[in-house]
């Protein structure tokens, strides 16, 4: 049974009293971008596909992220499809950064533009997926107690889909409403007269804090660890800015691809927007004009400055004391600023943060910041939270606390390979992975953008689309050559592991308790999980890896069995 096409597939036979499960070639989990480039490829090749996705519509982390100001940090000229040409000049973006709305409206119009909804399934959370060695194919079951059986599975399950509540006594006696950014009310939530408290002060917190302080009677944010936060200087797109990305896409796309992040800081720059001088190679005044030049243009190209902010604590310090002087020119009162002020980790180490009026925010005379490190929370109380210094009231509690990031969605699907292993247990000392592609242990199960792959240091989207396009030329290859099974060896993934963990190590990353390296989660391994060694420079690993003949992988025949067995 090689890679077959749609018109040739053949349900499994069902064992004794076992109901029937509905037969595919690929059964994608997640109807995001990656679940739905995936689909649109598969098509392509012929192969029968089916998306089970949880929700009630496509879009992913921009379905269920719809908290106040929620926004994209990368340029929507960027983050946005390249695969079709025709899509990208068709569809305009009113902003330079899109907010959700607008992202979500994209994501159901490409669902739309190539007729996806039909093998769409929604309101369907799988919760496990266990290979059969007899029949080679994955079974899946569903919340609904359906069954899909399929000769792939491809986890396009997101990065940051797992929302996190903070393990706080006393959190179910909260008698007023409740809400975590990352599933947020579809209708809406109207904090007119209120008195509103958020947890958190990371991405999530940072662009719903300046949205609430409008509306609320009264905010408070309760700060654990200050964060560095970036202006946006989002705005409306203009004609020539757009017109300018839709004349060039080929070239501009074609270059962002062998980007460290797959991002074009400046388009128009010779070197892209960044800057290929160490910061300690310049002159004081120097390094301080090329900041300001950074902090009004705005955005995450801040990081690019120079070429060794994240490798070189000294020239990090220079970058981090930059925007602690502007938290203290920005915000009124000193002692609020230096709390706001982050000090005990290096710069762009915890995620950066991009944000509109975010430190301006606590100027106002509705908002309050109480500091957590000074007086930490005792417990939720049925009337608000309790910290050493005494109990607030509220009548809504905002958790932006996060998530279970990258491993977090997957551990929590029942996920059995070979001979009934379960990836929780493999995965129990960190994520084990080839590529951030595949497990060993797993034929058969790919991931888009998964742990030990650029994933969460890039551009998603770019990332998503070199993943598919891969995943995508080796069923083609599995086809052509008869091969039904594609799995790494624990060799090649052990060596990946290794590279993966030296260059999280070349870089000052590891010194911060994020959630790139599952400190947020306790008892969650600390492992630095995305792989830094850059967007373009892993493409050239991946596509290497294919040149070779799937270096790496184990693929096997469809007869192999035949032979086995005799
Ligand atoms: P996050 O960065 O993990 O921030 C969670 C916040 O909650 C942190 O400030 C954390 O404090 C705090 N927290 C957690 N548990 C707590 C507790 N028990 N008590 C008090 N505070 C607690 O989560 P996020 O803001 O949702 O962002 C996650 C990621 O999503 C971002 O890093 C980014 O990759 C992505 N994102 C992107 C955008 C964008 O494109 N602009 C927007 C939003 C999110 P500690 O730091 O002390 O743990």
């Amino acid at each position: 049974m090689p890679v077959r096409g749609a018109e040739e597939t053949r349900e499994p036979q069902a064992r004794k009293g076992e109901v029937r499960a509905a037969g595919y070639d690929v059964i994608i989990v997640g109807a995001g971008f990656g679940g739905m480039y995936m689909l649109h490829r598969l098509r392509e090749l012929g192969l029968s596909a089916r998306i089970l996705e949880a929700a009630t519509g496509v879009g992913g982390t921009w379905y269920w992220n719809r908290y106040p100001g929620a926004r994209c940090d990368v340029e929507s000229m960027q983050y946005s499809f390249s695969f079709s040409p025709a899509l990208q000049q068709e569809w305009s973006w009113s902003e330079r950064f899109a907010g959700q709305p607008e992202i979500l409206a994209y994501a159901n119009h490409v669902a739309d533009r190539f007729d996806l909804r039909r093998d769409i399934q929604f309101e369907t959370r799988v919760t496990a997926a266990h290979y059969d060695e007899e029949t080679r194919r994955w079974q899946i079951l569903t919340n609904g107690g359906e069954r899909f059986s399929a000769q792939f599975c491809v986890m396009a399950t997101g990065c940051l889909s797992t929302a996190k509540l903070p393990e706080i006594e006393g959190r179910d006696s909260y008698q007023g409403a409740t809400y975590h950014t990352g599933y947020w009310p579809h209708e809406g939530v109207d904090f007119s007269g209120q008195r509103v408290a958020v947890i958190g002060t990371g991405s999530s917190a940072i662009q719903a804090i300046p949205v609430i302080a409008e509306q609320a009677a009264q905010l408070t944010v309760f700060q654990r660890t200050p964060n560095y936060s970036i202006p946006s200087r989002n705005g409306p797109m203009t004609p020539d800015y757009e017109g300018s990305w839709k004349s060039q896409y080929d070239v501009r796309r074609a270059k962002a691809r062998t980007m460290r992040t797959g991002i074009l800081y400046d388009a128009s720059d010779a070197n892209y927007g960044i800057n290929d001088v160490s910061a300690m190679a310049v002159s004081d005044d120097e390094r301080r004009r090329v900041y300001e030049a950074r902090w009004a243009t705005g955005g995450t190209s801040f990081m690019a400055a120079f070429n060794d902010l994240l490798t070189n604590q000294e020239s990090n310090d220079t970058a981090a004391e930059f925007v602690r002087s502007k938290i203290r020119e920005i915000v009124r009162n000193p002692a609020t600023a230096e709390i706001l002020c982050p000090k005990d980790y290096p710069i762009g180490t915890k995620r950066i943060c991009v944000d509109t009026d975010y430190f301006e925010t606590y100027n106002r005379p509705n908002v309050e910041l109480v500091d957590l490190k000074a007086t930490p929370i005792e417990a939720i109380t049925p009337k608000g939270v309790r910290t050493a210094a005494g109990e607030y009231e509220f009548d809504a509690i905002v958790y932006a606390t996060g998530f279970d990031a990258m491993t977090g969605t997957l551990m929590n699907i029942d996920i059995r390979g070979r001979e009934g292993a379960e990836l929780r247990e493999q995965w129990a000392a960190g994520p084990q992975t080839y590529l951030g592609l595949m497990s060993a242990g797993m034929p058969n199960l790919f991931m888009i953008t998964g742990p030990g792959s650029p994933s969460v240091l890039s551009n998603m989207i770019v990332s998503i689309e070199q993943h598919v396009d891969w995943m995508i030329d080796a069923l083609a290859h599995m086809r052509k050559n008869g091969l039904e099974t594609i799995e790494p060896t624990a060799d090649a993934q052990a060596a990946w592991g290794q590279h993966v963990n030296e260059a999280g190590h070349r870089t000052l990353y590891v010194k911060a308790a994020s959630w790139y390296m599952g400190a947020n989660v306790a008892g969650k391994p600390r492992v630095f999980m995305p792989y830094i060694g850059g967007v373009g420079t892993y493409r050239e690993e991946c596509d290497e890896v294919a040149a070779k003949g799937y270096e790496g992988f184990v693929l096997t025949p469809a007869d192999a069995r035949a032979v086995a067995a005799e």
